[in-house]
């Protein structure tokens, strides 16, 4: 026996509560080698072991029936421990912090340090670990997700094994990591391995500090505009304000309102300290905010479209409306975090399409046809505007944004809302063929079956290759990796 704690008969849930499980026990390491003995003691048992971050992904991605890892207790930031930086490396900003760390102390440390991300989610109560391991990511079509901003990160495999792996020019010098921790700890720079463990969904093992490359702290302005799909699809067609803005995202409606779809177009892009302006200048519709974060406001909305689902267009439209605003000028964290909508009691799928070939503009006519279709056989309506965000290719083997530049479709519905799993699901069914990708975090119905994960992911066999080599014994594996056939091969051929 290891000594450390842990908790038996226990319940864990996501933030939402649509995931649940009762673990064999629940841990919470507060160090690297406390995380490689729980490691090993699961082995031992022969039962699973798997890192939970702040429980928001709304698939089963973080469950596990073995050990279950709580991180909070590794939020560290710097990490304590050392980096051996090679002198190619020493002029550029990184910084190495505990995987459990949430986005939002993390930006309150870089805010303090004159340091920010490069770019983030719409959301900063995830943890480090958790958005790097479903590969995460804001909108900017310059940006990858924010697994692409790491640049080495320290992980407990099978065995207990402790790993810092990095790209083949990686910051480590090898020389100065072996004379410290000898044969204890291995250090593998090598960019098959490091495009394998990016984004690797808890099947990897245990991540528990990642170095990331930021920038100095920058400010943002923030223009929100009411548009209709016609011209934004004109707009995307054309791509240049792709790339003359350094956000440009939409949230859009799939129902007509006056022979129109309505769209409102989101831009953020470069501004000086907004410290003098005033303060309207400085603050999203705070009335809009404050209606949103009431914990009223969704079960009201919900009871309105129950007594009468037509409503659900006007609604819509009357959402995307209030969000406009002209000028929100902030630190650059507050402007990439969308804000109180967040915590509307919500849940969401959300489908990557390639931008090639026009795909991305197909799938919008899909979804509305899916919308349409829904609405007139069932009265089933999409609950809440629907949101396009434009990220860069990523050499990650399993983001969903791996090897082309991606649409992400966020398909979001209030947590009440009737027929709202279904209507998802047959999104995601029209979307696939587009070469759509589900967000590992999100809501999805993606299962092991006709070879669809390996289908979709050019480098799932590589991905595989490593995951065989930290994952030796299956100790990773999960209800998730059962789901979609990631484990397949434990059950013999
Ligand atoms: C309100 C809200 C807003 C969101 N906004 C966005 C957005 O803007 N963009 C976007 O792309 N997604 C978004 N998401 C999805 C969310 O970012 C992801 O699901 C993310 O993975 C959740 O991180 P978490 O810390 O809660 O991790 P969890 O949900 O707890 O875990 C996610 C995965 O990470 C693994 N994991 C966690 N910690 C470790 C570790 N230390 N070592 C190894 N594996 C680990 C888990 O096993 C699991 O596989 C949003 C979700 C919510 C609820």
């Amino acid at each position: 026996m290891s000594g450390l704690s842990f908790k038996v008969r226990t319940t864990w849930e996501n933030h939402l509560g649509n995931q649940s499980v009762d673990p064999l026990r629940i841990y919470e390491p507060e160090s690297i080698e406390q995380v490689a003995i729980i490691v090993q003691e699961a082995e031992k048992a022969g039962v699973t072991v798997r890192a939970v971050g702040s429980g928001h992904s709304w698939s089963d991605v973080a469950l596990t029936t073995g050990f279950l890892m709580k991180t909070s207790g590794l939020a560290r930031v710097p990490a304590p421990e050392p980096d051996f930086i090679r002198p190619a490396w020493e002029a550029r900003r990184l910084v190495r912090a505990e995987a459990g760390i949430r986005i939002k102390e993390l930006n309150s440390y870089l805010d303090r340090s004159g340091l920010a991300l490069s770019n983030m989610g719409g959301y900063d109560h995830q943890t480090l670990a958790g958005v790097i391991s479903t590969s995460t990511h804001g909108s900017g079509i310059a940006f990858g997700p924010l697994n692409d901003f790491v640049r080495s990160l320290d992980l407990v495999a099978s065995g207990g094994r402790v790993y810092r792996i990095e790209r083949r020019d990686g910051p480590t010098d090898p020389t100065a990591y072996k004379a410290h921790h000898g044969t204890r700890r291995t250090l593998v720079q090598d960019d098959h391995w490091f495009d394998a463990v990016g984004v690797g969904m808890g099947c990897m093992g245990i991540v528990c500090t990642v170095m990331l490359e930021v920038e100095p702290k920058y400010f943002l302005r923030e223009v929100r505009r009411l548009h209709t799909w016609e011209k934004v699809r004109e707009d995307l067609e054309a791509g240049e304000v792709l790339h003359t803005n350094r956000h440009y995202e939409v949230l859009f409606s799939p129902y007509k309102r006056k022979h129109e779809y309505p769209c409102l177009v989101t831009t953020r892009n470069y501004t000086e300290d907004p410290r003098h302006k005033r303060f309207a200048k400085r603050t999203r519709n705070w009335l809009v905010e404050l209606v949103s974060a009431f914990p009223l406001t969704p079960h009201l909305i919900n009871l309105l479209i129950d007594i009468r689902p037509s409503l659900s267009p006007f609604l819509l439209e009357s959402a995307i409306r209030a969000l406009i605003k002209d000028e929100y000028d902030e630190v650059s964290y507050k402007v990439l975090n969308i804000g109180a909508a967040n915590v509307l009691p919500a849940y969401s799928c959300e489908i990557g399409i390639p931008m090639v070939r026009g795909c991305h503009i197909e799938a919008v006519d899909r979804i509305i046809e899916v919308a349409a279709e829904h609405r007139d056989v069932g009265d089933v309506y999409q609950s809440s505007p629907i949101s396009f965000r434009f990220v860069k290719g990523s050499p990650a083997y399993m983001s969903m944004m791996n090897g082309v530049d991606t649409m992400m479709i966020e398909l979001i519905q209030l947590s009440r809302s009737h027929g709202g799993y279904e209507l998802l699901a047959a999104y995601e069914e029209a979307l696939y063929p587009l070469a759509g990708r589900p967000h590992w975090g999100q809501v999805n119905t993606l299962t092991g079956s006709h070879g669809l994960v390996a289908s979709m992911y050019p480098h799932y066999n590589d991905w595989l290759d490593i995951y065989r080599k930290l994952n030796a014994r299956g100790a990773f594996d999960s209800p998730f990796t059962r789901r979609v056939g990631i484990s397949k091969e434990r059950f013999g051929p």
